[in-house]
């Protein structure tokens, strides 16, 4: 029997996975398996690919229609395909992404039936993502109670930075409510930050700044290798332009959408996190590739916005940094869009970065000249692979 740990990423209508084995010297890094159900709630469709990124597995299985029963029916499928089909595996613990922890934990969680009574009570602060990752742990807890979880939070990494990063200016008892500066992607930054030696050195304990651009996109100001500040604020909206989400935004504009156009709270929702970022300012599509293709001037316009808005937000996190060591892209859009990397890096000219085009053509790791004062990387990054190692070290404790 070969000891796997489950990595699960539960959103709306999907659950993300992936198997990762146990080793002597923690978790492998190479996931054995992974994949997604998507089209939960509604028409479901299965896939799973081997450790070599093969199709192993693709299906419509028929699962309850009822979104409230949908993570339920996708994990009692999951497992009972994994039995039937991988019988020399055996699933002894689940690690969960979980987007909010709170002012409290900047660390994984082994999850207690209060710790789940205790997240839940975050739903208002990540409405949007937290009710499903806590659904699909209640999920597996019914289906497989033995099975240790370990909650691991998007949040988490973040809690190293200076309490004026975290506040807003707003009245002092909202602060302490809860209304402050969480940041997001963290598991994405932890993993960058783990490698970062292997790529600079000791200067990895430098001025670094991560733009974890993908779908959604934050970046994140690392000092000593810690978050020191970040772009994402109290929900996943702030900050960068994203897929299709707005990022930074006057909340006078908010405030006119209401008193002028009748929005309410749906509206302004759907407007800001499903109708925004590329997808509304092109008008075309919220994926890079397909703008990328297109020869629209409103598409061009998305990713030049796009790319502007990070490289005003570099400026910012520079200022709290006090200077600039190196500048890292990861996720969908940093690490495989030489067009957005090359627009961010010549923007970022004046902070001392040497842009080396033909690297950055070819993908190459270092995409700055070898006398640059500031080094441009490419990291892949691997939030499942962290997940995993968390929740192995936790099992050990
Ligand atoms: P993620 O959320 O990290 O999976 O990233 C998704 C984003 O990455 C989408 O906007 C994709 O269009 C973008 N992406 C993936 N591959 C490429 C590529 N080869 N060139 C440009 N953008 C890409």
């Amino acid at each position: 029997m070969r000891e796997v740990i489950l990595v699960l990423n539960a959103g709306s209508s999907s659950l993300k996975f992936a198997l990762f084995e146990l080793a002597a010297a923690g978790v492998a890094q190479q996931a054995l398996l992974s994949g997604q159900l998507d089209g939960l709630g509604a028409r479901a469709h299965f896939k799973c690919k081997g450790a070599n990124g093969e199709i192993v597995a693709e299906s419509e299985p028929a699962l309850a229609a009822d979104p409230a029963r949908a993570h339920r029916g996708a994990l009692a499928f999951l497992l009972d395909w994994l039995a039937t089909h991988n019988e020399n595996l055996h699933v002894c613990a689940a690690g969960h992404r979980i987007v909010h922890g709170g002012s409290r934990y900047s660390a994984p969680q082994r999850i207690t039936p209060a710790l789940a009574e205790e997240l839940d009570g975050l739903v208002p602060l990540a409405p949007l993502h937290q009710p499903h990752n806590l659904a699909a742990v209640g999920a597996l807890a019914a289906l497989r109670p033995e099975l240790p979880q370990i909650g691991c939070f998007d949040t988490a990494f973040h809690r190293s930075q200076p309490p004026l990063a975290q506040m807003f200016a707003l009245p002092r008892a909202l602060s302490e409510e809860g209304v402050r500066r969480y940041g997001f992607h963290g598991l994405s930054y932890e993993y960058i930050a783990d490698v970062l030696p292997q790529h600079l050195g000791a200067r990895a304990d430098g001025r670094v700044i991560v733009l974890h651009l993908g779908n959604g996109a934050s970046l994140c100001a690392l000092r000593g290798r810690k978050s020191i500040a970040s772009s994402m604020g109290f929900t996943a909206l702030d900050g960068l332009m994203m897929g299709t989400r707005c990022g930074n935004l006057d909340p006078g504009v908010l405030l006119y959408l209401m008193q002028y156009r009748g929005l309410g709270v749906e509206g302004l929702s759907d407007l800001l996190y499903k109708r925004s970022g590329l997808a509304g300012v092109s008008g075309i599509s919220q994926d890079m590739r397909t703008l990328e293709a297109s020869a629209e001037p409103a598409a061009r316009e998305a990713i030049e916005l796009f790319c502007y808005r990070i490289v005003r937000e570099i400026g910012s996190a520079a200022a709290a940094l006090g200077g600039l060591d190196a500048l890292v892209f990861t996720a969908g859009i940093g690490q495989n869009s030489a067009r957005v990397r090359e627009r961010v890096c010549t923007g970022s000219a004046w902070l001392g970065l040497a842009f080396d085009a033909e690297a950055n053509t070819r993908h190459a790791a270092c995409i700055s000249t070898p006398d640059s004062a500031v080094t441009a990387l490419v990291i892949p990054t691997d939030e499942e692979w962290m997940i995993a190692r968390h929740t192995a070290k936790m099992l050990a404790q």
